[in-house]
């Protein structure tokens, strides 16, 4: 057998601010403990009730700086002039155990993995219309009028990636959008090349004599 532990999922969950990415990895969160998210680093301030080490590790930008030249980063990006990055070691630790990794990150960022990664899962959130993205992003109300402006702007623009990813999922409604994650997790974890090196290895008597013998 080449490898007897398989290697857990990587699995990147991105789109544009305001497609509600972070409601739908919480609510996949809640109904798959085993799945892990990885907690990114950032240069903005914490929000109100936002913790550090839970919902970032938060820092300032010559700590990120510091962390890029030494390499700490697998993939970072300037989003509305705050850096975000997610940590090497942390993915790769969990990765190496078998369990399950979520990436919930911003467009620059998920193509970045994209070009290190062949065994990626890429799945862009689309909003259900932009007049809708533009209204959730008003109600989040955590932005000044010219940041909210910039994320809109940059949203436009940014739909046009989806065609780069592997999966796309409409959020019109969070528990149907996660279902289709659930979904598409399911079927990854069946793919016959990702399987090869597991359960196939070890069932492979008992699969030629059932099908050749
Ligand atoms: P927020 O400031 O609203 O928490 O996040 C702003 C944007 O940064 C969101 O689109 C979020 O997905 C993205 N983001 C969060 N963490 C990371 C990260 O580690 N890397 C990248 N590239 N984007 C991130």
């Amino acid at each position: 057998m080449e490898n007897s532990k398989a290697k857990g999922l990587l699995i990147v969950i991105s789109g544009p601010s305001g497609a509600g990415k972070g409601t739908i990895c919480k609510r996949l969160l809640q109904k798959h403990p085993e799945l892990n998210l990885s907690v990114s680093a950032t240069t903005r301030l914490p929000r109100s009730g936002e913790i550090d080490g839970v919902n970032y590790y938060f820092m300032t930008k010559d700590e990120f700086k510091n962390k890029i030249e030494d390499g700490d980063f697998l993939e970072y990006a300037e989003v509305y002039d705050n850096y975000y990055g997610t940590p090497k070691s942390n993915v790769e630790e969990i990765l190496n155990s078998g369990k399950d990794v979520i990436l919930e990150i911003d467009i620059q960022g998920a193509l970045k993995v994209k070009e290190n990664s062949k065994n990626g899962i890429f799945i862009f959130i689309l909003p259900p219309s932009m007049e809708e993205l533009k209204q959730r992003i008003i109600k989040r109300g955590s932005e000044t009028p010219e940041s909210l402006m910039k994320r809109f702007k940059s949203a436009y623009k940014e739909i046009n990636f989806v065609s780069r990813y592997n999966y796309a999922v409409v959020n019109d409604e969070v528990e149907t959008a996660t279902e289709k994650i659930e979904a598409i997790i399911n079927a990854e974890k069946c793919r016959v090349d990702r399987l090869k090196h597991s359960i196939l290895d070890s069932k492979e008597d008992l699969i030629h004599e059932q099908l050749y013998d």
